[in-house]
Parts: C-alpha cells; structure tokens; sequence
C-alpha cells in the first residue's frame, strides 16, 4: 500500500500515520516532492484497513499496489528521481554521459581516455578493475591497482568514476575509490550483492542481466532501494536473443521507453556491450536517446585493437568524439542537453 498526504498534513499528522502503521508490523519509506508526502510500506505486517487509514487526520488517499515492485514505481514516485554525483545531475535534463575503457590497463592507457573523453564532453569516467569475464584465462583486472589509477584519473580530470563491484566483500574497498559502484549484467541477481550496494549508500548503475525480464531488473533495484538507497541508476545493456553472429546481444530499445514510463529511476543506455560492434556503437546510441534515456555507458580506447577486454566494441577516442557531436544534437531533439 502506498499512503498519500495531503499538502497540507503536519509533521504530527505524518508521525502518526508513520506510527500507526509501524505498529502494525510495516517498515516505511518516506518520499518528499514539493511539500507532499508519500510513504510506502513495505514487509510482511498485519492486513491494513484502507478505508481505516484513509480517514486518518492528514492522509488525502490510499492506494493498493498491483505490481510486484513497489519503491521503484511511478506509484511511489510519480516524478523522475534525479541525484547529484559531483557537479552532474543524472535524470534531469542533462544527458549524463559514462565513457571510458572496458577495463583499467595502465596509467597511459586510462589518463589518455580520461582526458579526450572528458573534451568530448563526457561526465563521469568508466573503467573495470574488477572485470567479470566469461573465460578465467581473460584478463581478470588490474584490482586495487585500478582502482588507484581511476581515482587518479578522477583527480586529473574531475571526472566521477564508475566501476564495477563484482562481491559483497569488496563493497567497502571499491567504495573508497568509485562515485558510482556498478553491478555487472552477470551479477544482476546477486542479491547478497545488491543488498551490499543497497547499505553502502553510493550511487549503482545496475545492469540489466542478459536473460532477465524488465519486471526482473525492477526487482533487483528494489533490493537496493529497500535499504533506503534510492540513487539507482537502471541499464539496458541488450539480452540475448538467437542471433549472435554479427551482433552481440540485442539492445532492446523499448526497455528505456518502457522503464521511462513505469519507473522514476533514471535509466541510462549502454550501446558498446548491446550490439558489441564498434561501427553500429553510434547508431545504437541515438536509438537510446530517442528512446528517452538519461545517459549513456560508452566503452572508448586509445587504441582498441590492442585493448585487454571488448575491444571489437570500444570505440576510438576520434570516434568517440564524433559521436559526442551527433549525441548533442539528438538530446537536443529530446529535451535534453549534453
Ligand atoms: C562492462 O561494463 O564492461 C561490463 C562487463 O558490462 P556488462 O556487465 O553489461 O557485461
Ligand atoms: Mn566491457
């Protein structure tokens, strides 16, 4: 159930229907948009009267919650969740953009990208130090060793870093260096994981898992937005489908039209890993801001041929910038600004 306040309720009207409702065995979240609140419950209490709650002094309305997911919904929230990260703030109307390698090779290799990527106009710095990989006879990362060149690259370019988290256990030395911990499509339902980042109280940029449903990768954000962290990031990064041969995954385009509408979370699209080639990364990339995507995850190189890991899709940093220009004037077209 979701309890809906009226404008006018007083901080005592809130406190009690927050009271009477814990007292029933519910936990509460509490959501604040120009001076309404809205408070969700969550867990397993006792069956409410809505009709009861609806009379109490300050509530203007009940509402039952049909989906399964609850704290990610437009439900909850109607309007868009937006969160500052260093001087950017993701789901407004500045287009946030994430690139940068697939992973952390060397201090050249990352200073380099840093620095075009960020004349190019990107916001935050991508990059793995702990890269989850299909093979263990693939490069695995460089570890804390990346972890120290991104915060250097940070330091150099003001740049914020995203990387990924691949265990709970490493939560607390990644969130030493990293803006933003991201989750791997692999590890999509790693729950242990999810509640991890959900305490750590970082921004995630969760990715879509290549076989999971949209009502999947709702539910493993409320994992995260359960433990009161409700900076989310969503990803679509393409599933799987049956075609595999000239394309890498399928990047499902409806996915960001669709989460737009049921979701407040921003949701950010990741060209490079759907279609994993580096000639269609540009047109991939429009699609996902028509699409109505607040940011974009790009994987660029100096010298991609030669990169450890995805250097079929990672563009070149002239690449990279090329595509900056034609992003700026799709966003435009959107609403959006880069
Ligand atoms: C990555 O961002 O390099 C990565 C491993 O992505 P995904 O988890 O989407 O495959
Ligand atoms: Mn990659």
């Amino acid at each position: 159930m979701i309890i809906v306040m009226h404008h006018e309720a007083t901080p005592a009207e809130i406190e009690n229907v927050i009271a009477a409702v814990e007292a029933k065995g519910w936990q509460t979240h509490c959501s604040s948009k120009s001076g309404q609140t809205t408070i969700g419950l969550q867990g397993d209490g006792q069956p409410l009267d809505s009709f009861h709650v609806g009379l109490m002094p300050g509530v203007l309305e009940t509402m039952a919650i049909d989906q399964k997911y609850r704290l990610g919904s437009r439900t909850f929230r109607p309007e868009d969740t937006t969160f500052t990260i260093g001087q950017v703030t993701v789901g407004g109307d500045q287009l946030a953009v994430i690139a940068g390698p697939c992973s952390v090779e060397s201090r050249e290799q990352l200073m380099e990208t840093a620095h075009a990527v960020k004349a190019a106009g990107a916001t935050f710095l991508r990059g793995g130090a702990f890269k989850p990989r299909s093979s263990p006879y693939s490069f695995q990362g460089l570890g804390e060793k990346g972890l120290k060149l991104l915060a250097e690259a940070r330091e150099a370019t003001g740049l914020p870093i995203v990387t990924e988290v691949m265990s709970p256990d490493l939560v607390p030395l990644v969130s030493i260096y990293a803006d933003v911990l991201q989750i791997g499509a692999r590890n999509m339902q790693n729950f242990n994981l999810l509640n991890a980042v959900g305490q750590a109280h970082k921004p995630v940029l969760l990715k879509r898992g290549m076989s999971a449903t949209i009502e999947d990768l709702l539910m493993s954000a409320e994992y995260i937005l359960a433990h009161g962290n409700n900076q989310v990031m969503l990803c679509e990064r393409g599933i799987r489908t049956f075609d595999n041969k000239y394309t890498r995954n399928t990047f499902d385009v409806m996915a960001i039209s669709l989460l737009k509408e049921i979701t407040h979370l921003p949701v950010i699209a990741d060209p490079s890993h759907a279609i994993g080639v580096r000639h269609h990364v540009g047109p991939v990339t429009l699609a996902g801001i028509a699409a109505g995507a607040d940011g974009l995850i790009i994987e660029a190189h100096p010298d991609p041929d030669k990169a450890f890991s995805d250097g079929d899709q990672s563009l070149t940093l002239p690449q990279f910038e090329v595509l900056m220009t034609q992003a700026k004037v799709m966003a435009e077209a959107m609403g959006k600004r880069v």
